[in-house]
């Protein structure tokens, strides 16, 4: 077979050319990458054959091991795990496929010509380069892989610059060998040197320990010159238990950190980290992240959402979505499950009782840790808000059992402070006396909601009003009717009473009146505006604008019936 030339995509190259000359600070995670995809082509393997037991595999030592060869200056991570075949090759390894790609690269490119070298780490550490990771060390690399059940392999090799080869291996073994060609060491990377077994043990050590198979270190030429060439026995490095299972006294934050950054595949660590061990007929537990920051996709269609699902320790799968809402879908993290089958498929889970009771419990102890933030740590909590307010406010449609819990945690923008954003319960506190509802106003943005005529009134009589100006408030307002028995109102919706009842009848008199005095040019106005509106009235809300346009209380906001006009209703 001819070896094939193929180009990286587009975004594939800069990030290459970024990864080649060193954006990031902290080389030695490229190990960590590697360790991980072997983990995740293990956990694969075993599964692959769980399911189907006439799969050509060997799976009775599944592990990984690490060789280096000082002389060589270079450095082998190898697994016999799932492999991959030659379109998997060509597919995964040349493409990136995380669709925020493109925006992120741009803001990646401004952080750098402005020379912003925090910045700069602090995005890549969001997007987590993965295999690329590997020629930040590397002149040259090379992958030589089988996928269990082929009969041959294929070999990839790239220097990093604008092209791969690939060609076709007769005889391969089961799995992944990765290869780096090292960079030449300089003196001043003397710390750097990946060939050392002390560098190696203690990388494995730092990031890598928790990961539940055995990563060996072997080092063929362990033997003093001249002797014959022979293999020490290799030594394991990591401890390979399940931080889930282990208890919590036992466990560092680091390594809850590393472990997140596995299955997440951020570079950052989380904001928070939730425990759930849960005892009795069902029993499972469950390790959960908020991470720090909101992922670039988050808003996209084919946003992966849903933790890893295990059972007995045996990983079954990634992404499962029936154990969070869609409201939550930002949470990583494990959940492992003492009673159910291996053999289990998305399908089946939808319908699980068990699976469902789990879904419960998990998004209440999700919830529950930010109520306790807000009181606990409130700086975390302001993070947590800025980043998935959004999304969480999307609960506040679907999610009736948990719509009190959301709506105290969640956090409006208000007429009251500009600066901070508030709770209902703050808002409520500073409710005027006689004042009824809690008031709200949604558009665009806070400028042209301060500008808005609708404003007047309530600007004049010091009625706080929050700021809504999320796509998504448009759509949980008219779902949620009220905050501990005070109803919402939107400001641009119906009658506007403000003030005491004295001070309501007494407007209501003068309306009257003026109503009488003006009945001539009312009824000349919804003549001439006959097409455009139902009714014509005086108004108090206004008080330095002539006019306004309200709706019915019960009619869609004009940024609403947009929304709709947009989605074709
Ligand atoms: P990520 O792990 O975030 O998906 P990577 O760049 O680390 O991104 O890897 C890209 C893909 O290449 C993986 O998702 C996996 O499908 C494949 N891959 C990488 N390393 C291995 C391996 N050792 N065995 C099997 N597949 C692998
Ligand atoms: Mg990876």
């Amino acid at each position: 077979m001819p070896t094939e030339t193929f180009e990286f995509q587009v975004e594939a190259q800069r990030l290459l050319q970024m990864m080649i000359h060193s954006i990031y600070s902290n080389k030695d995670v490229f190990l960590r990458e590697l360790v991980s995809n072997s983990s995740d082509a293990l956990d694969k393997l075993r599964l692959a054959k769980l399911r189907d037991d006439t799969l050509d595999a060997d799976v009775s030592d599944l592990h990984i091991e690490i060789e280096a060869d000082p002389e060589a200056r270079t450095l082998t991570v190898r697994d016999n795990g799932i492999g991959m075949s030659h379109d998997e090759v060509v597919g995964l390894i040349g493409t990136i496929a995380n669709s925020g790609t493109a925006a992120f690269l741009k803001e990646l490119q401004e952080a750098r010509e402005a020379q912003d070298s925090a910045a700069t780490e602090g995005l890549i550490g969001q997007f987590g380069v993965g295999f690329y990771a590997t020629f930040m060390v590397a002149d040259e690399v090379v992958l030589l892989t089988r996928r269990a059940g082929e009969g041959h392999g294929t070999r990839w090799t790239s220097k990093g610059e604008s092209t791969y080869t690939v060609e076709t291996v007769e005889d391969a073994p089961q799995g992944t060998a990765v290869t780096l060609k090292l960079k030449p060491a300089d003196d001043e990377d003397r710390l750097y040197d990946y060939t050392s077994p002390w560098k190696i043990r203690e990388i494995v050590k730092r990031y890598s320990d928790f990961i539940t198979w055995p990563i060996r270190m072997v080092n063929r030429s362990a033997g003093a010159e001249g002797e014959k060439e022979e293999a020490a026995a290799p030594e394991t490095l990591n401890s390979m238990k399940a931080l889930w299972a282990r208890s919590r006294e036992d466990v560092g934050e680091d390594e809850y950190h590393e472990l997140y950054k596995h299955i997440s595949h951020d570079w950052n660590d989380p904001l928070e980290t939730i425990r759930l061990q849960a005892e009795g007929t069902f029993e499972y537990q469950a390790l959960l992240f908020i991470p720090a920051h909101a992922p670039h996709d988050l808003f996209m269609q084919g946003y992966k959402r849903g933790v890893q699902l295990y059972v007995k320790r045996v990983f079954i799968m990634d992404d499962c979505e029936a154990l969070m809402p869609p409201y939550l879908r930002f949470v990583k993290g494990v959940v492992d499950a003492a009673d159910l089958s291996l053999n289990v498929s998305r399908e089946i889970l939808q319908q699980d009782r068990q699976i469902q009771l789990m879904h419960r419990r998990l998004a209440k102890k999700v919830l529950s840790t930010i109520k306790e933030m807000m009181t606990a740590e409130p700086e975390k909590y302001a993070v947590l808000w800025r980043e998935f307010g959004r999304v969480l406010k999307e609960g506040l449609i679907g999610d009736t059992e948990n719509r009190d819990t959301l709506l105290a945690i969640s956090s409006f923008a208000t007429t009251h402070d500009p600066e901070q954003p508030t709770t209902l319960a703050s808002y409520v506190e500073r409710m005027k006396e006689g004042q009824e509802f809690v008031y709200y106003a949604t558009g665009e943005s806070r400028q042209a909601l301060e500008n808005s005529p609708h404003m007047e009134a309530f600007r004049a009589r010091g009625v706080e009003v929050l700021l809504l100006t999320d796509p998504v408030d448009e759509v949980w307002v008219d779902a949620v009717p009220s905050f501990e028995g005070k109803e919402l109102r939107s400001i641009a919706k119906g009658e506007v009473e403000l003030g005491t009842e004295e001070e309501k009848k007494e407007a209501e008199t003068a309306r009257e009146q003026r109503q009488e005095e003006y009945a001539g040019l009312l009824e000349w106005l919804k003549g001439e505006l006959a097409e455009q509106v139902k009714d014509v009235r005086l108004s108090s809300r206004l008080t330095s604008s002539p006019a306004c346009v309200v709706s019915d209380t019960h009619d869609a906001t004009p940024a609403l019936e947009n929304l709709y006009r947009a989605m074709g209703q």
